[in-house]
């Protein structure tokens, strides 16, 4: 056994520490009965298995059943330069691998924040020692350090049409891709849940902590959706298996002055 995996949240350790520090962070949480560890062999002998599925041509969404850690859905965007493994879950084994292979070489393995690191290092191990990019902001909290893992910022051209960009907000390397032939050509956003794709597929959320409500200021979630201004795109996918089908950029800028509207009290007699 080379590493562990924490049960709560999936993300690979190289050592046992007393507690996770993404699960004790404010962002997250530590179970009532404590921290527990598991490795790829539990949880192979526990009944894991991987899921590759088409989302859209050349766009498969990767899961394990059932969810490892928090549960998030892989994708993996295939490019005629080699494909990215995005937020790469917290499970694999020689079937995952064997699947991801069969669809192409993948050229480089990428979270969208710690939330999101899986088992990252092991997943390049098992695709041939590609690069895994943190985000130079989100660096400290890597917990299994490797030779694989290269720190970026700002913005990264990845792949031909499929570019890495630090809008911040949920960490301060909350990082998206931007994928041109998404959508038949007009473009994909991977958001991760730097934006998060909502239920009703008509409007996104930006906040530093999901599960615990915390929220950001209007000002800085105007900063991430103005980060993407640049970029033509009409759907996002978050990394729940939501999605905004269609017009995601308008629906992106709208929920973020809804946003802002409602911190600056616009709507108090709302409530
Ligand atoms: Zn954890």
């Amino acid at each position: 056994m080379s590493f562990w995996i924490c049960a709560t949240c999936a993300v690979e350790h190289a050592e046992q520490v007393e507690v996770c520090a993404i699960c004790a962070d404010e962002r997250q949480w530590v179970p009532a009965d404590g921290q527990q560890w598991t490795t790829l062999e539990e949880l192979a002998a526990a009944g894991y298995r991987v899921k590759v599925k088409e989302v859209e041509p050349d766009l498969y969404g990767v899961t394990s059943e059932p969810g490892a850690g928090i549960g998030q859905q892989s994708m993996l965007v295939r490019t005629s330069e080699g494909n990215l493994l995005w937020d790469p879950i917290g499970y694999l084994d020689d079937d995952a691998v064997q699947a991801v292979r069969e669809l192409g070489d993948v050229a480089a393995v990428i979270a969208s924040h710690p939330h999101m690191f899986g088992v990252q290092v092991e997943w390049s191990r098992r695709l041939g020692g590609v690069p895994v990019y943190v985000s130079e902001a989100d660096a400290s909290w890597i917990a299994r350090p490797d030779p694989v893992i290269q720190t970026w910022s700002g913005t990264l051209d990845l792949l031909p049409g499929v570019t890495l960009i630090q809008p911040g907000g949920h960490f301060p390397g909350s990082a998206v891709v931007h994928w041109a032939a998404g959508a038949d050509g007009k473009g994909v956003i991977l958001a991760g849940d730097t934006i998060f794709a909502n239920p009703d597929r008509t409007s996104v959320s930006f906040m530093r902590s999901y599960p615990n409500r915390i929220p950001l200021s209007g000002a800085v979630v105007d900063r991430v959706a103005k980060s993407l201004d640049v970029f033509e795109y009409d759907r996002l996918y978050g990394n729940f298996g939501g999605s905004i089908p269609v017009d995601a950029r308008q629906v992106v800028r709208f929920s973020a002055d809804r946003h802002a509207a409602w911190a600056r009290g616009d709507y108090d007699h709302l409530t």
